[in-house]
C-alpha cells in the first residue's frame, strides 16, 4: 500500500445561477477534467421561501455522457423526452445516461414551491467512451432508502455504484465507475484502496480533514496524483465527501454546451440532431 500524493486542492468560488448559489470546483483554471469526471456544481446549501419559482433547470437537452444528481436536501422532479419521470427526494440520487440524446428538466416539485425548505445538490457529468456515447437513454432515480449504507469508523457511505466493505452500490454503470457519498462525524475515519491506474473524484462538501497528511476545508476538490493506491481520511469536525473512481477513458473530449463527444463534427451532428427534433421534445 502506498499513499497517493495530493497534487492539487481547488476552492471554488461562488457564483450566481438563477436563483442558486453555486461553486463549480471542475472544470476548473488549469484542470479540464479529472478523466472520466467532467464537471461538478455544487447548490447550495440554501433555503427557498415558500411561494418560490424553483430550480432553474428548464427543459434542455443533452448527447454523450452522464449526469448524476444528489440530492443532499430538497427535491427534483425529473422528466425526459424518453419518457422518464420522477421526484426524488432528500438523500436520493439521480442516474441520466444521456447516450444519443434526449431533453430533459428538473424542477421543483408542486409542494416544494409551495411551501419551499432547504436546497443542495450537486450535479455531476461523467464521460461515455466512444463505443457508448450514442447508446439508448436511460434514468433511475433513486430514494435514499434504495441506497444501501457501508459503515467505517463514526461515520457511513451511502453507495451509489461500485463497491464499499463488501456493500455494492445499486446503479451498473456501462463503464466501470464507483461513486460514494461519505458521512464523518468528528473523529471519523477511513482508509480507501483504490488502484494507482484510477482517477479519483474527491470532493469534500463541508467539514474538515486530514486527506494523506494534508488538511483540507470546507467545499475543496482534491486532486490525487496517480502514483499510489490508498486514501485515509480523518474528520476533524462533521464531514461529507463524495468520493468517484474510475479507470481514465483517455479519449479527446470536444464539449460543447450540453454534447460531449470525441470530434467537432460530432457536436455538429449533434447540434443539428437536436435542431431536428431528434432527441425529443418535452
Ligand atoms: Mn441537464
Amino acid at each position: 500500500m502506498t499513499l497517493r500524493s495530493i497534487h492539487k486542492i481547488i476552492h471554488p468560488q461562488p457564483r450566481p445561477m438563477g436563483p442558486l448559489t453555486m461553486h463549480q470546483p471542475l472544470p476548473a483554471a488549469g484542470l479540464d477534467q479529472i478523466d472520466p469526471f467532467l464537471l461538478l456544481h455544487h447548490h447550495g446549501p440554501q433555503v427557498f421561501p415558500a411561494h418560490n419559482n424553483g430550480l432553474p433547470f428548464s427543459p434542455h437537452p443533452h448527447r454523450g455522457f452522464e449526469t448524476v444528481t444528489f440530492i443532499y436536501e430538497g427535491d427534483v422532479q425529473h422528466r425526459d423526452s424518453s419518457g422518464f419521470a420522477s421526484t426524488i427526494k432528500k438523500g436520493g440520487v439521480q442516474w441520466m445516461t444521456t447516450g444519443s440524446g434526449l431533453v430533459h428538466a428538473e424542477e421543483s416539485s408542486e409542494e416544494f414551491l409551495e411551501s419551499g425548505g432547504p436546497v443542495e445538490l450537486i450535479q455531476l457529468w461523467t464521460n461515455l467512451p466512444a463505443r457508448y456515447k450514442m447508446v439508448k437513454p436511460n434514468y433511475t432515480g433513486l430514494q435514499e432508502q434504495d441506497i444501501p449504507l457501508a459503515s467505517v469508523d463514526k461515520g457511513s457511505v451511502a453507495v451509489i455504484s461500485g463497491e464499499w466493505n463488501g456493500i455494492k452500490g445499486p446503479i451498473q454503470p456501462l463503464i466501470d465507475l464507483s461513486l460514494a457519498n461519505v458521512s464523518l462525524q468528528t473523529g471519523g475515519s477511513f482508509t480507501r484502496t483504490i488502484p494507482a491506474q484510477q482517477n479519483i473524484l474527491f470532493y469534500l462538501l463541508n467539514g474538515s480533514i486530514i486527506v494523506n497528511g494534508r488538511e483540507v476545508n470546507n467545499r475543496s476538490l482534491v486532486q490525487f496524483a496517480n502514483d499510489g493506491d490508498e486514501i485515509t481520511v480523518e474528520a476533524t469536525s462533521d464531514s461529507r465527501i463524495l468520493i468517484g473512481s474510475a479507470e481514465p477513458l483517455n479519449e479527446p473530449v470536444v464539449a460543447h454546451g450540453p454534447f460531449v463527444m470525441n470530434t467537432y463534427e460530432e457536436i455538429q451532428q449533434a447540434i443539428t440532431d437536436y435542431q431536428l427534433g431528434k432527441m425529443g421534445v418535452l
